[in-house]
């Protein structure tokens, strides 16, 4: 069957067709037949450079060859047990080892599984219900973070289902602005419990901090004896060896982890000093548990990807970055479009619309219809990007120069085509 008729066939079974929302881009997606390296087939016989990389996970690309061998061999001795494996305390050990203010982990199954166990020891810890969060972060589709501001700031849902005396307890606020945070600190004072924020937004395209204001955000929870969560789903292990906390120089007193961390298996982690995380159960009050925590299927996967992300591999990784994203500009530049190319690392993303963009008020004002023939004609032309504006695009290690040659070449095509 074709994507189109499989889309046909999938909605009669699957709420939309999909098992997660952003997958149903317009008119159908296609449906995948099989990734290898840097590539992604469909069912209709086409192939893509692949930009996506199941959002973020796939640093190392589609099956590479060492994962594909140490899962093997996992599955030959058993998928899961529900008894403790040498395995979890060797990806414990790596992580703790990369990551300066990680003295302690808890593996769970997702980043919202993550994030969420992350904010009730937050909570927990300091004995307070409200939590802060920036607009457009996105930090998984638990109800305490699907909430958005109302026009006071204080949180209301995002989502039909979500309790409002949940959402109540989450003031979200916009990203990159100081006073708006000194006055919702002050406001509620004793009350808040933990800040959790992406060192870079990469759930509304590629947003960095300002220059100063995630050690703001430090400083400012530390005054307050509020815990800072770096949600670093995405950012873990993308960013550097030792993600964003060591590329950005900051000690969050949690972090949370996902996507990369289990090398394209289901996986989330949240780790911290010993103090906070002796807290979680069993050796403290904070329940957590899971079946599927540190299942060995994700662990080896993890295992196995942290062996192959050595200083080497992010030098090369993030050159091609440098790379693609100089390259990219010079085609904005050329086609004199104003548009504003963003990125950092392995991470790119064209917001489409002019510069200086702060928050996501900024970056709502993009012209979505335009991304979106973008994004249509990328694919048309085998280079497949998340289908929206505000997603990263991410570069593997399996993207060898000609792959990286060819993506910057179709962007200008495409560039060219958008706005003639
Ligand atoms: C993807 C993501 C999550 C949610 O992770 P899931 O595994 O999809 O539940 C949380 N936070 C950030 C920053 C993410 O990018």
């Amino acid at each position: 069957m074709s994507s189109k008729d499989l889309f046909n066939e999938s909605k009669k079974y699957l709420s939309g067709g999909v098992n997660s929302p952003i997958r149903a881009f317009k008119p159908y997606p296609f449906f995948t037949s099989k990734g290898k390296g840097s590539k992604i087939w469909d069912v209709d016989g086409n192939s893509y450079i692949d930009h996506c990389l199941g959002y973020g996970p796939l640093i190392l690309g589609h099956s590479h060859p060492s994962i594909v061998k140490a899962i093997n061999e996992q599955i030959a001795i058993g998928t899961t047990y529900g008894t403790p494996t040498e395995k979890e305390i060797e990806l414990a050990k790596r992580v703790i080892e990369r990551v300066a203010c990680v003295e302690m982990i808890r593996f769970v199954n997702s980043g919202t599984e993550a994030t969420m166990g992350a904010i009730r020891l937050a909570r927990g810890f300091t004995g307070r219900d409200k939590i802060i969060k920036f607009d457009g972060g996105y930090h998984g589709s638990h109800d305490a973070v699907l909430v958005k501001p109302d026009s006071g700031g204080a949180g209301k849902p995002d989502s039909l289902g979500i309790p409002s005396d949940t959402s109540k307890n989450t003031l979200s606020i916009p990203f990159n602005n100081e006073e708006k945070l000194i006055e919702t600190i002050n406001k509620y004072k004793d009350e808040i419990a933990t800040i959790i924020v992406e060192p870079v937004m990469g759930n509304i395209g590629v947003l960095q901090a300002k220059k100063g204001f995630l050690k703001f955000l430090r400083d400012i929870t530390s005054e307050n004896d509020i815990l800072l969560i770096f949600d670093e789903v995405i950012t873990g292990f993308r960013l550097s060896y030792g993600s964003a906390s060591e590329y950005f120089n900051i000690n969050p007193d949690l972090v949370t982890f996902g996507k990369i961390l289990g090398g394209g298996f289901p996986i989330g982690a949240f780790g911290g000093r010993k103090e906070l995380m002796k807290m979680i159960a069993p050796s403290g009050d904070v329940y957590q548990a899971g079946t599927f925590n540190g299942n060995p299927i994700s662990i080896t996967g993890g295992i196995t990807t942290l062996n192959e992300l050595n200083q080497t591999v992010y030098k090369s990784l993030n050159q091609k970055g440098k790379f693609l994203r100089n390259r990219i500009t010079e085609s904005i530049n050329d086609l004199s479009l104003d548009l504003s190319p963003v990125g950092v690392a392995s991470m790119f993303q064209i917001y489409f619309r002019d510069g200086n963009i702060l928050n996501y008020e900024d970056v709502k004002k993009s012209d979505l219809e335009k991304f979106n023939t973008y994004f249509k004609i990328l694919l048309k032309n085998g280079i497949f990007i998340p289908p929206s504006q505000f997603e990263s695009c991410f570069i593997s290690n399996a993207h060898n120069d000609d792959d990286i040659e060819k993506t910057a070449t179709i962007i200008h095509e495409a560039l060219k085509e958008v706005f003639k």
